[in-house]
């Protein structure tokens, strides 16, 4: 099986529909979380994923915009966007979002939002925490996005340590037979300092990755944010992939 892995969309409709035009190598999507907040189309992020094959779970932001995570942990402009996407999101969207269960698993993939210890909120970013959060994983891998960076973190078997390091772009990629935890990086907004759209295809028989980016029409985006008045920050960022 063939698995796109998108995270972090953050109701950015234009980098969602170039993703999906670009990868069309896999049989089903597994989407990790955030799929709203920050950005100006909710509702497209969610239907558009509702007509794919697709499993997903949900994010901090899609907690935020559900009263289910507490406002004051986002900083002022995320919680202006939360708002604004709360407002906006179907009563049909909202069911659906409610309904996500917190992690899920297939064979040897578990995924989460955060990490497998702490599904909504935490980030991991260094291989220490990672480190740590391995030990709440059932399964030998892990999928995770919300620090919005594409990276692969593999336990080391002498020292029970973590490296980490960036799996390359548009070449396969063999994971070790480790215990590992990967992130797809952000659909909607990546913060590794290259704007393009952020995901991978995952061979679950071969356990063969693929990062993927895809440059898609970032201003339309953020023309979209400026006629909503979302904060200037957050539309600017997306050109800089911060
Ligand atoms: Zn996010």
């Amino acid at each position: 099986m063939r698995i796109l892995v998108l995270s972090d969309i953050h109701s950015n409709a234009i980098a969602l529909e170039a993703v999906l035009d670009a990868v069309r190598d896999w049989d089903t999507v597994w989407c990790l979380g955030d799929t709203i907040g920050y950005g100006p189309n909710p509702n497209e992020c969610i239907d558009r994923l509702r007509e794919l094959p697709h499993m997903a779970i949900p994010g901090n932001h899609d907690w935020g915009v559900l009263g289910k995570a507490a406002l004051e942990k986002f900083n002022l402009d995320a919680r202006r966007a939360n708002l604004w996407n709360r407002e906006q999101l179907t009563p049909e969207n909202r069911d659906y979002l409610e309904a996500l269960p917190l992690t899920r698993s297939d064979g040897e993939f578990t995924l989460a939002h955060g990490s497998p210890r702490d599904p909504i909120w935490e980030y991991l970013l260094y291989g220490d925490t990672a480190c740590k959060a391995m030990g709440a994983l059932t399964t030998r891998l892990a999928l995770v996005g919300h620090t919005h960076i594409p990276v692969v973190f593999v336990e080391r078997g002498e020292d029970h340590g973590c490296g980490m390091g960036r799996p390359p772009v548009g070449e396969p990629f063999a994971l070790p037979e480790a215990r590992c935890i990967i992130n797809p990086g952000s659909v909607g907004q990546p913060r590794d300092g290259d704007p393009r759209a952020s995901c991978m295809v995952i061979d679950t028989k071969e356990i063969i990755l693929e990062h993927r980016r895809i440059a898609y029409d970032v201003e339309e985006t953020q023309a979209r944010m400026r006629a909503v008045e979302l904060p200037h920050r957050l539309s600017a960022r997306l050109e800089l992939g911060w």
